[in-house]
């Protein structure tokens, strides 16, 4: 027995009145997603518990079978990883993203206008920066994916205690503070505020940002770093579960967890991490991984994207791909031997732009399972499943289960 993992980050949602009640997945009439609903059993997933709004990090982790509160060093660590930089464990990582500010150094687009080709163009400025702050330490920059990017910091007396927050829709970008007395985090403090400066100069006046603002697109101005981390340490898929795992992902911090997994990564041209992420060749890419793997993780960024941009229409579209990639799969897997799990790693509400510790629809299939009668992938469809009211730490043990490799008590 095979199994397919298939996450829609940030699908979940709640009902909206400009859907008549509806939720955008109960809009968009999945019928893939409801044939998988129709064989298998559904259920309600909280990916850590009852409660908490979980970052995709933390819940995917939750999802593999790894325990955050044990596993987790912060975000940068998975980011760097997945970007394919080679972390010591001196380093210290960073989700560092393209923004826009204007004169008074207000974010006035928290993804400089969804930039794209032009990042990476701007990206090969910020090579081999010299900063004065710390002149033993090596600045690592990588732009991953539009406007998303990572900052290693490698050398010594570094610290990831220090206040690198998110970058927020028109709120000044506040310097960076250290977050305890210590000289290492007062000097990541200084090294990072010196970096947002240095990038701001640097791309402020950069041709292309005046190409683009002559074309009416926000400059991408200025790198915020935030979510530090260090080099995570998981157990491999293999090792703690016997299983051979691929992941099919677009974003760096979902690669990175599944590499550190054990997993392989593979990598599909096309796959943006937004709504346009191209989800036939991501389902192609799944079901070649699927012959020589006994476990494939397919996971769709673009739910999220559409939600934290308030756009309806947006996450009704990337759900139908996202149906439709599923059909492509099931039309092209003997659900005799392959077992499904559906899920969304979160609930993200459109009308909130951000992720709320509502409980998301899972559904199981397994060619042997009792069916429990619901024949809709839906936030509300789910309630009257059979699975109840599971964890994120409860998917792997159930899906082994169902691949007739019980986790046995205590181990
Ligand atoms: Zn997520
Ligand atoms: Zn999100």
């Amino acid at each position: 027995m095979k199994a397919i993992i298939i996450i829609g980050d940030g699908m979940a949602d709640r009902q909206l009145k400009e859907l008549n009640y509806l939720t955008p997945l109960e809009a968009a009439e999945p019928k893939n997603m409801n044939r998988i609903a129709s064989l298998g059993t559904s259920g309600l997933l909280y990916a850590i518990s009852p409660g908490i709004a979980p970052e995709s990090d933390v819940a995917t982790l939750a999802i593999l079978g790894q325990d955050p509160y044990k596993v987790y060093t912060g975000r940068g660590g998975f980011e760097a990883i997945g970007a394919g930089i080679e972390l010591r464990n001196e380093d210290i990582a960073f989700r560092c993203d393209f923004a826009t500010v204007n004169e008074d150094f207000v974010i006035v687009d928290e993804k400089a206008g969804r930039i794209r080709e032009d990042a990476t163009e701007l990206a090969t400025q910020i090579q081999d920066l010299k900063l004065k702050s710390a002149t033993d330490i090596e600045v690592i920059f990588k732009q991953t994916l539009g406007f998303k990017g990572v900052l290693v910091l490698r050398g010594e007396n570094l610290s990831t205690n220090v206040s690198a927050c998110k970058p927020k829709l028109n709120t000044r970008v506040n310097s960076i503070k250290p977050l305890d007395c210590s000289p290492e985090a007062k000097r990541t403090a200084d090294i990072l505020n010196e970096f947002i400066r240095v990038s701001h100069s640097i791309l402020k006046d950069h041709p292309i940002n005046r190409e683009r603002r002559f074309r009416g697109q926000p400059p991408a101005n200025v790198l915020i770093p935030w979510g530090g981390g260090r080099k995570p340490s998981l157990s491999p898929l293999h090792k703690k579960y016997g299983l051979r795992g691929a992941c099919v992902a677009a974003v760096s911090l979902i690669k990175g967890i599944c590499k550190l997994s054990g997993m392989d990564i593979i990598s599909v041209s096309g796959a943006t991490g937004e709504v346009d992420t191209d989800t036939t060749a991501k389902a192609n890419a799944a079901l070649k991984a699927i012959k020589d793997h006994d476990l494939v993780l397919i996971h769709v960024e673009g739910p999220d994207e559409a939600s934290h941009d308030g756009d309806l229409a947006g996450k009704i579209l990337i759900i139908k791909k996202i149906d439709t990639m599923i059909g492509t799969i099931l039309e092209n897997i003997d659900l005799e031997e392959t077992c499904i799990a559906l899920l969304a790693d979160h609930a993200t509400s459109l009308k909130l732009k951000k992720h709320t510790a509502d409980p998301t629809p899972i559904t199981i299939t397994s060619p042997d399972i009792v069916r429990d009668g619901v024949t809709h992938y839906s936030e509300r469809a789910a309630y009257k499943g059979g699975l109840g009211n599971i964890y994120g730490k409860h998917v792997m043990p159930i899906l082994l289960n169902l691949m007739g490799k019980p986790v046995e008590f205590g181990v």
